[in-house]
């Protein structure tokens, strides 16, 4: 499979062992293309155990070295200026371009009940899920305008196209990250350059894992309960796995997509999108 040889693919967000990100990066170089994982250096919990991301993000350049293809990691804050120069311009130093952009990271700050966020978390949210990939596309778009193109795709979530109670600040910005990419496509269509939003629903990484613990403990509810509740909601009733939403990553980096731009394609099984 080598729909995306010789692309080069930036990737944040990557560390977590069972993450969408993780899945994007083998997806992608599976398909051919060179690679570059980053993740916020520090350490990521996991059922209480501490791992250390930059750690996790070499176990990822070395799974995908082993199957032949091109990886390398850096350590990136989003929300970070300086990091987002260093970062752009070491990828730029080796491999010359950077063809696909995927901002991945994201954080669930502020997904909570309306009157219980504060302020505080919606800046903090509004840093890592718009700001972030709003620096990282400034920083990639002008190469990519003298290259003849490049793909962007922001993950956004179901919670782009609608809401449901309880995700606060989460839901508002990922509507933000979705319209920000239909910016973009309407902006720099003309210069080859299209954006796309991918939008999961119920995929069962860490995160989602987490907000099931959370709502479960606040519901006084069995975590099997609540994901029966989630899941009846789902047209196929259960959720989706990480490599799902990476298929959908690999579709809109492709050539089977090049008339493909300022779309939200949700990966979802049929979740309804609320409100
Ligand atoms: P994940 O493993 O937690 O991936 C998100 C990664 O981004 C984490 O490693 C996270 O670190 C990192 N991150 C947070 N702040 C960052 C920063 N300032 N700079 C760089 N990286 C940062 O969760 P995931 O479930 O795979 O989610 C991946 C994307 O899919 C996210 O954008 C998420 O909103 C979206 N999504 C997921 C689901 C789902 O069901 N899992 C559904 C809809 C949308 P921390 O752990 O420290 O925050």
């Amino acid at each position: 499979m080598n729909l995306l040889h010789g692309k080069i693919a930036l990737i944040t967000g990557a560390s977590a062992p069972n993450g969408i990100g993780r899945a994007i990066a083998h997806k992608l170089a599976e398909n051919g293309a060179s690679v570059v994982v980053t993740d916020v250096a520090g350490d990521l919990l996991i059922n209480d155990q501490s791992h250390c991301r930059l750690e996790l993000l070499k176990s990822l350049v070395a799974e995908i070295d082993g199957t032949g293809r091109t990886a390398m990691w850096l350590d990136l804050d989003v929300t970070n200026a300086t990091d987002i120069e260093r970062c752009v311009s070491r990828v730029l130093r080796k491999f010359g371009r950077i063809d696909l952009l995927v901002n991945n990271a994201g954080s669930t700050i502020g997904a909570d009940n309306f009157l219980s966020t504060t302020a505080e978390q919606w800046e903090k949210s509004f840093q890592v899920n718009i700001l972030g990939p709003m620096m990282l596309c400034k920083a990639v778009i002008p190469q990519m305008q003298t290259n003849g193109g490049g793909r962007i795709i922001n993950i956004g979530s179901t919670g782009s196209l609608g809401a449901e109670a309880g995700f606060g600040a989460y839901t508002a910005m990922k509507h933000g990250l979705a319209g920000m990419s239909k910016t973009l496509a309407a902006e720099f269509g003309k210069d080859g350059i299209l954006c796309n939003t991918v939008c999961p629903g119920y995929i069962e990484t860490d995160m989602h894992l987490a907000v099931n613990a959370r709502l479960a403990s606040e519901n006084n509810l069995a975590i099997e309960q609540v994901k029966e509740r989630r899941y009846t909601a789902v047209a196929v009733r259960s959720a989706g796995t990480p490599q799902d939403v990476a298929d959908a990553v690999v579709y809109l980096s492709g050539p089977n997509s090049a008339y493909v731009t300022g779309i939200n394609l949700p990966v979802s099984g049929g979740v309804p999108f609320g409100i």
